[in-house]
């Protein structure tokens, strides 16, 4: 049996890019280092520029906290 996970740690969420305003999706993502397995840092990256996000999730998607890069 197949169970999928499609919204584990928000991994499928687009977000919008706060410089251009065009879809940043997932690019890269790796444990927390300091919250534990239960968080992870994800870098959203944008299609149209470039630009990058970082966000921290919970394992449920939801965001524990949103810092832009630049
Ligand atoms: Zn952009």
């Amino acid at each position: 049996m197949i169970i999928d996970h499609p919204n584990t740690y928000g991994a499928q969420d687009r977000l919008t890019c706060g410089h251009c305003g065009g879809d940043a999706m997932l690019a890269r993502r790796s444990p927390h280092p300091d919250l534990g397995d239960k968080y992870e840092i994800q870098i959203f990256r944008c299609l149209a520029c470039g630009d990058e996000k970082h966000r921290t999730v919970d394992a449920a998607g939801q965001t524990y906290e949103s810092v832009s890069c630049q």
